[in-house]
């Protein structure tokens, strides 16, 4: 493999998915895609706009769903702009978000072919798309009706209890997003982060306690399991690499991915 459109990365949460994305963007010159900015840049679309309205009155009960488009649009004085189509992507995203309830697939295919659409659908590491095997039919009826190359998926291996082991010693600096492990790399001080501005500090993020990581196990193996098999089943090349390494020196991440992909250094 010597150049490449596009490569999907795939894991558990804290399977070590970042470090191999790193490898591959720096020698395809891709483009991370990753389904959490998707939701931040969308949001912040149509916070932008500053709209006080009720999010509820965008949406019809009646019929259990938003009401048309067009009319959203109309609501928000946005018709005329080029990129009203994605505030309204951005209005519906936050309508699931606020309440805090599951983002229904449909919105998340939505949001992710505009956001790869935005790319020429040519550039990129998918990474958290696709989740599930709606979302993953998605992808392929998408692959085939724009001609989009996906010229490989990586899926990186790692086991619950090491995942588990493995995260729930993360810290990290909620000034400079700086990350830290208590055994692997201790902040310099405890609480304190090697950048020291002053309002650096260190904390655990909730989502890396014991009870919030196990959710995130068990979704992939019920909902992102299915996806994998599914996609397995395609045309595409499929690869595993593993999560644990015995170092994870640079050198040895971007061999542990070229290695099991076939790139040449
Ligand atoms: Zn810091």
């Amino acid at each position: 493999m010597n150049q490449a459109d596009n490569i999907i990365v795939m894991g558990k949460s804290g399977a070590g998915k970042q470090p191999r994305v790193d490898v591959l963007i720096r020698r395809f010159g891709l483009k991370q895609l990753s389904t959490g900015d998707i939701f931040r840049t969308y949001l912040g679309l149509f916070n932008e706009l500053g709209d006080e309205s009720d999010l509820n009155s965008f949406y019809d009960s009646a019929s259990d769903n938003f009401i048309p488009d067009e009319a959203i649009k109309n609501k928000l004085n946005i018709s005329h702009w080029e990129d009203a189509d994605a505030i309204v992507l951005g209005l519906k995203a936050k309508y699931y978000v606020n309440q805090g309830l599951f983002v229904p697939d449909h919105i998340t295919n939505a949001l992710f072919e505009s956001a790869f659409q935005a790319l020429g659908f040519r550039g990129a590491v998918l990474d958290g798309f696709p989740r599930t095997i709606d979302q993953a039919r998605f992808l392929v009826e998408m692959i085939e009706r724009e001609g989009i190359k996906i010229d490989a998926i990586l899926l990186i291996e790692n086991e619950d209890e090491l995942i588990i082991a493995r995260t729930v010693g993360r810290r990290i600096c909620r000034t400079c997003g700086e990350l830290y492990h208590v055994e692997h790399r201790p902040p310099p001080m405890p609480g304190n982060c090697e950048f020291e501005s002053p309002k650096c500090k260190i904390i655990q993020r909730s989502d890396d306690t014991v009870r919030s990581l196990e959710a995130r196990l068990q979704e992939f193996q019920t909902k992102t399991r299915p996806a994998i098999e599914y996609l397995q089943e395609q045309k595409i090349p499929f690869y595993s690499a593993p999560g644990n390494l015995p170092t994870y020196a640079p050198e040895a991440v971007q061999a542990s991915v070229f290695e099991v992909m076939q790139i040449s250094g």
